[in-house]
């Protein structure tokens, strides 16, 4: 029986030169189709020519051509939901105080009040958090200790990183965490400490700019500035002979867009930075965006951010040898809220579902004296539905995952995540600066 053939769902076609970048979203697959091969790939009648079979099969084996039999987004549908509905691994973040010791001004948790846990909730917290491991068996457990500013309580962080470890050893699971952090006060001493106490293997530290621009958006609650103070417990931590992976995130927005060159110059400088260091651009969100009048004119929109991503960051990226071939990574369930397997206990003992809702006493669906899997605001994320009509047919699903499910619960709509927009841009730019070194040589 004759074998039919169809272009995969997921490859993005882009017309260059006299050919075609062709990109498989799924298997990152990426390469320059000249002429004759762009030719071929265009005419199906080609397809099941005899003189073609070895061009049907380089197509075929790098996953741009499947036969008719294969369902490829069948496929990945089944995948979402699996990983949805089936995983091995339980995630908690752990928000051991709202305080904290800066004053940002676009910062999505203002106006909440501040709380610090108290002992009685962090040891009830635990019985729920071995209780879920009693229940769920997992092989790995992830863990993340964020905030308000997290290392205002440190000593509650080592204490549930202990307990952690102490479990892992019980019940055989693997265990990893990481913090999130403004770095004020993560010296490398007390890298060290979470490290070998917590079981702390990595840093999420929000640096906005070069140091004037830092200092004007990320101060101390009493004014201070902070850029110098945390470059330096970057520095110092880096230094150190342990694997603490720091990842730096940089919020950008219109003000703070223009001094990418210097942030990224001054980062260059840091040492280790091919093995524990990680830049990654962020656009300003979370609940600023609707409730702050100044926020919203001076945020991008997911559109706008991609386009300054791929035009501005990239290249800024390349010039200063950080790694610029970054290819979105496939998301299957883009947020552990909308799964069983994940749950944010707050400083309050409050159970939430989302990070947007550290603080936010309404938005709990439950406490850490009293969760239960029946509980209808637990099963209202569990259930919900986060792929409209549109998404399971849409190329960009792989790399979206369907958006952030609180954002489309809160606006009714598909909330499509910069790639939709940009991801081709994104291509051409990529193969743009690294035809640039071949031609150098
Ligand atoms: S619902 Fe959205 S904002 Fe909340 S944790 Fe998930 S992805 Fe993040
Ligand atoms: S949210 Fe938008 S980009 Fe994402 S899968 Fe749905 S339609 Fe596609």
């Amino acid at each position: 029986m004759k074998t039919h053939y169809h272009k995969n769902f997921y490859n993005l076609e882009i017309p260059y030169k006299d050919g075609m970048l062709l990109y498989n979203i799924i298997n990152k697959n990426f390469v320059f189709l000249n002429k004759e091969y762009s030719d071929f790939y265009n005419d199906k009648q080609k397809w099941e020519m005899e003189q073609y079979s070895n061009m049907l099969k380089e197509f075929e084996d790098a996953g741009f051509i499947l036969k008719d039999s294969i369902d490829e987004k069948g496929l990945y549908l089944k995948n979402f939901y699996l990983s949805r509905w089936y995983s091995k691994k339980l995630l908690f973040t752990i928000v051991p105080t709202t305080s904290c010791n800066f004053r940002c001004p676009y910062c999505f948790e203002q106006g909440i009040k501040f709380k610090t846990m108290q002992d009685d909730v962090k040891e009830k917290a635990k019985s729920l958090i071995e209780e879920r491991i009693k229940t769920f068996k997992p092989e790995s457990v992830g863990v993340s200790f964020y905030g308000g500013e997290p290392l205002l309580e440190k000593d509650k962080i080592i204490d549930f990183g202990r307990f952690f470890k102490r479990l892992s050893m019980l019940h055989g699971f693997s265990y990893n965490a990481d913090i999130v952090t403004n770095g004020y006060l993560l010296t490398d001493k007390v890298a060290l400490s979470l490290y070998n106490d917590a079981g702390i293997k990595s840093a999420q530290i929000t640096v906005d700019g070069p140091e004037s621009i830092h200092d004007a958006r990320r101060f101390l609650a009493g004014g201070g500035k902070t850029f110098k103070r945390i470059i330096t417990n970057i520095r110092d931590i880096l230094t150190l002979s342990i694997d603490f992976v720091i990842r730096v995130r940089v919020n950008v927005d219109k003000t703070n867009i223009n001094y990418m060159d210097e942030l990224l110059k001054a980062l260059s400088t840091l040492p280790q930075r091919d093995k524990k260091l990680e830049v990654y651009f962020s656009p300003v969100t979370g609940e600023a965006d609707k409730t702050n009048a100044f926020m919203s004119d001076i945020l991008f929109s997911q559109e706008e951010f991609g386009r300054v991503y791929v035009h501005k960051i990239l290249p800024l990226l390349k010039k200063y040898g950080f790694d610029f071939e970054r290819y979105p990574e496939i998301a299957y369930v883009f947020c552990g809220g909308i799964t069983p397997y994940h749950i944010l206990i707050d400083s309050d003992g409050t159970i939430k579902k989302c990070y947007d809702l550290v603080g936010r006493e309404n938005e709990s669906v439950g406490d850490v004296e009293n969760y239960r899997e029946d509980d209808k605001r637990v099963l209202f994320w569990e259930l919900f539905d986060p792929l409209s009509e549109e998404c399971k047919n849409c190329k960009y699903l792989p790399v979206c995952g369907g958006g952030c499910p609180y954002k489309k619960m809160k606006e009714g709509k598909n909330v499509c995540e910069m790639w939709r927009y940009v991801l081709k841009d994104l291509l051409v730019k990529i193969y743009e600066l690294k035809e640039e070194d071949n031609e150098k040589g």
